[in-house]
């Protein structure tokens, strides 16, 4: 409980009885997911394929983690136009936004260009390509040609950077919308529906009377949101645990082990990132306590970790900030929302170390002026991408091309996407939350200290 000019007030966790305790439910989830996932996957047979008693258990395992995901997907389109609608009407004075918006600029960009340039560095250390022989890299080629098609596909109809600029102004925002979660959306997705939020929020605050019953009306659709994520919540262990057997019983550990040296230059990247980079900033600018960050975060870990989207997990972070880290609700509504499509350091990191790989792979060599080419456009495609799972592989596909690494080379990589892909989405997750939280330390309002039980 909280004081709030003396009177106590209960925070939503305590209001629902769930304080504390729900991410080691979600932990213990994850490893029972884990370990029988493990355990199920060396049961398979001579041929390589399940046995009828595994199919089985993946059979239902999966629908339950996909109405965990579901339960979670399903709010993420009134929660996204919500929370920043209601964040620009609560800043309220746009000159503050506009600095929030900057200061949100500013660690993103840090962030982004570290995690880059770790990922960077350790592809030029560790040289993961010069491990594959030339055998292995038929065999990968061969095996995800297909999969690796439907991406370059994707990846041809890639739009330039004047029409990307231009579909951030949705023609038709109802369309975006749904197409921003089927993923058939005509211009920016997300994106799209993010600049038509912050438009209308914008308008919203010039006539705050006239606009009164809409706010109230948003503020109803982001609580209701809340509620359910709040429910989805309460099945996270078994929903986590679920997602988390049906990879792991299902993982090719062949190919993670022909691909080691690559998947521990990507981990120990991002662990670099992860412990080093984030618990430095937070040190500096939010002037909190890593381990304690970490423990506060630590459902939104798991769920991103277990659900590989961003998206998917934008609900729990804003939990996670509001009834963990106390963040004012505005900051950490626009600095989360907007993060959660546009920051995503574990994925730019990883477009960095793919292209390397692939290039080191294929024997391209880089010059310098390229490799900076590649840095500076895994930083935008790390903006660019969409927080889903495998988002990142047709923006990948774009930087392979522009430095003349082939493109279907991809295929090499997709068999140990997933568990990648669960690990960068962690990064990216706890990414969006240190970035809120250095803004909310550097402009939390004065006299709002007390409010959020700092
Ligand atoms: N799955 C990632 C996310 O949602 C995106 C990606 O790297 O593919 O954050």
């Amino acid at each position: 409980m909280q004081a709030v000019d003396g009177v106590q007030v209960m925070s939503p966790a305590e209001a629902t009885g769930r304080q504390g305790g729900g991410h080691l439910r979600i932990l213990a989830g994850l490893a029972v997911g884990i370990v029988l996932g493990l355990a199920a996957h060396s049961l398979r047979g001579p041929d390589g394929n399940p046995g009828e008693l595994v199919g089985r258990a993946v059979s239902v395992a999966e629908p339950v983690g996909r109405i965990f995901l579901r339960l979670m997907q399903m709010v993420v389109l009134p929660l996204v136009f919500s929370a920043l609608f209601l964040a620009v009407v609560d800043v309220g004075d746009l000159r503050r936004l506009g600095r929030i918006g900057l200061t949100t600029l500013f660690f993103t960009a840090l962030l982004s260009i570290s995690a880059v340039l770790i990922g960077v560095g350790m592809v030029n250390l560790m040289q993961p390509g010069r491990a594959i022989s030339g055998e292995t890299r038929g065999v990968l080629t061969s095996k995800y040609k297909d999969k690796a098609g439907e991406n370059v596909n994707r990846a041809n109809s890639a739009k330039t950077l004047g029409q990307t600029l231009v579909d951030l102004l949705p023609e038709n925002p109802i369309q975006e919308m749904a197409g921003a979660v089927d993923g058939s959306s005509k211009g920016n997705g997300m994106l799209a529906v993010m600049f038509f939020a912050l438009l209308a929020g914008i308008a919203a605050t010039m006539r705050p009377a006239e606009t009164a019953v809409l706010t109230g009306t948003l503020r109803g659709v982001y609580e209701i949101s809340m509620t359910v994520i709040g429910w989805a919540l309460q099945l996270a262990p078994l929903g986590a645990g679920c997602l988390v057997f049906a990879v792991t019983a299902q993982m090719g550990t062949d190919i993670l082990r022909a691909l080691a040296v690559f998947v521990g230059v990507v981990i120990g990247g991002l662990l670099l990132h992860l412990l080093g980079v984030y618990s430095l900033v937070l040190t500096l600018f939010a002037r909190q306590s890593p381990v304690n960050f970490f423990r506060r975060v630590s459902s939104a870990m798991f769920v991103a970790f277990s659900t590989s989207s961003s998206s998917a997990t934008l609900s729990t972070s804003l939990k996670v900030a509001h009834d963990e880290l106390k963040l004012a609700p505005e900051t950490a509504n626009f600095v989360l929302t907007v993060g959660a499509t546009g920051n995503q350091n574990g994925t730019a990191l990883f477009e960095g170390v793919v292209v390397l790989f692939l290039a080191q792979v294929f024997g391209v060599q880089l010059s310098i002026s390229q490799q900076i080419t590649v840095v500076l456009m895994s930083v935008l495609a790390g903006v660019g991408t969409a927080g889903v799972p495998g988002g990142s592989i047709p923006l990948i596909i774009v930087v392979l091309k522009s430095v003349g690494v082939p493109a279907d080379g991809i295929a090499i990589v997709l068999g140990v996407d997933r568990i990648l892909d669960m690990s960068r989405t962690l990064v990216n997750v706890v990414g969006d939350l240190v970035v809120a939280a250095c803004v909310d330390a550097r402009l939390r309002p004065a006299g709002s200290l007390q409010q959020h039980g700092h």
